[in-house]
């Protein structure tokens, strides 16, 4: 349908993106199909709208030049190619009209950059010239561009990098990783729900530990979530040594990942520690201790969550019962959980899983009667 649509208005139209890499990914049926036009995207998106069997709604972005056509679940978002550059204070580009490899060379990644023609005369042709297909095949994340443009241009790009690389299980270039230390300041002009979309990505993996490393290592973690980064680090005092909380907590992640799809509780096993850093104390009698951190945790749970604009609502509230439980002994209504019982169910929640959301919708207060008190934000 496309393609007729592009022929009866002289437009060339491509598959660009996702689409097509996941294709040659086999990465299952993508639910978002991003074609490009030589030429009015919008003009092409009601032309296909109009052949389409049944109704389809358009949505058109003037200010973007863009054009988005719902048909069932698919949504096939339509733009003219073309050709950007960058002021230094903003990732919204100056845009011109261009050909397709200009538009194929403003994409992130060379495997986002991949297009197949719908065109009659070389319909189904792969457009490749940033060697996409061979960084497929050998798993890298590489920019098409010289990487120090690319990620200063648009800094999100950074997030995105490290999102592929853990949801594909890809390497990033090492170039790339340089440009992303590099340029590791520049997240600030990126707006928190950019910040967190990629968060949650990454949390959504199979092996979150991937991006959290990468995250750590090229030093974005420090301007994105410094409070697990505090959690670094061992200190040794009269002999006596703490564990690695922040390795720790990467562990416990993966772990919580392999048994749940619940990205809340993801996110809670990620914060399950964070009261740790500030209320760590040598004790000459009892070595180190860290007092309390699950309260002290629960209330940075809710500045952290108002910082990243990540929602205050029962989501927020879940995570914090599960920072309160994750190493407190507790009483749940009548039933006593012991301390021991409640952290194995944060570290290897498996099977347990339900149970503990259950638990989670408890009120929570604390062991010992005389300091008993509810939790509040
Ligand atoms: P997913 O749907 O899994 O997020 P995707 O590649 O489809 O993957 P989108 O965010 O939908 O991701 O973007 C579609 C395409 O637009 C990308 O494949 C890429 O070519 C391009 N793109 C998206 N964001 C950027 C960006 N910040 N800079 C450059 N190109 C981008």
């Amino acid at each position: 349908t496309i393609s007729n649509a592009a022929k009866e208005l002289s437009i060339d139209a491509y598959v660009i993106g996702g689409y097509v890499r996941d294709h040659l990914l086999n990465r299952g049926v993508p639910k978002d199909i991003d074609i490009v036009a030589i030429g009015s995207g919008i003009e092409l998106a009601h032309k296909v709208a109009s052949k389409l069997p049944g109704s389809s709604d358009v949505s058109v972005f003037k200010n973007f030049g863009t054009a988005m056509v719902k048909h069932k679940d698919i949504e096939i978002e339509f733009v003219g190619a073309r050709k950007e550059s960058y002021h230094r204070d903003s990732r919204k580009p100056v845009v011109e009209d261009g050909s397709l490899e200009d538009d194929q060379k403003r994409r992130d990644f060379t495997i986002n950059a991949l297009a197949i023609s719908l065109n009659q005369d070389d319909y189904g042709n792969l457009l490749d010239p940033f060697n996409g297909v061979a960084d497929l095949k050998i798993k890298l994340i590489r920019t098409p561009l010289d990487p120090n443009i690319t990620y200063s241009d648009d800094p999100l790009r950074m997030m995105r990098a490290i999102r592929f690389a853990t949801q594909l299980n890809f390497t990033i270039h090492p170039d790339s990783l340089k440009a992303i230390t590099d340029n590791k300041s520049r997240i600030k002009i990126i707006s928190n729900e950019r910040i967190v979309d990629e968060l949650h990505k990454i949390l959504a993996s199979q092996k979150p530990s991937i991006g959290f490393s990468i995250l750590h290592k090229s030093g974005l973690l420090k301007y994105i979530l410094p409070e697990l980064l505090a959690l670094e680090g061992i200190e040794e005092v009269e002999g006596q040594r703490h564990k690695d909380n922040f390795w720790h907590t990467l562990e416990v992640v993966d772990n919580i990942a392999e048994n749940t799809d619940n990205v809340w509780l993801r996110w809670a096993a990620l914060l399950h520690d964070i009261g740790k850093a500030p209320t760590k104390k040598f004790d000459k009698k009892i070595g180190w201790t860290f007092h309390a951190h699950e309260f002290i945790g629960a209330k940075m749970v809710y500045k952290l969550f108002k910082r990243l604009r990540l929602p205050l609502n029962d989501k927020m509230k879940f995570v914090q019962k599960m920072v309160l439980m994750s190493s407190r002994p507790i009483v749940l209504s009548e039933d006593f959980v012991t301390d021991s019982a409640v952290r194995r169910l944060i570290f290897d929640a498996g099977e347990h899983v339900e149970d503990l959301m259950t638990l989670c919708e408890a009120d929570i207060t604390t062991k010992n009667p005389k300091k008993q008190r509810k939790y509040k934000n």
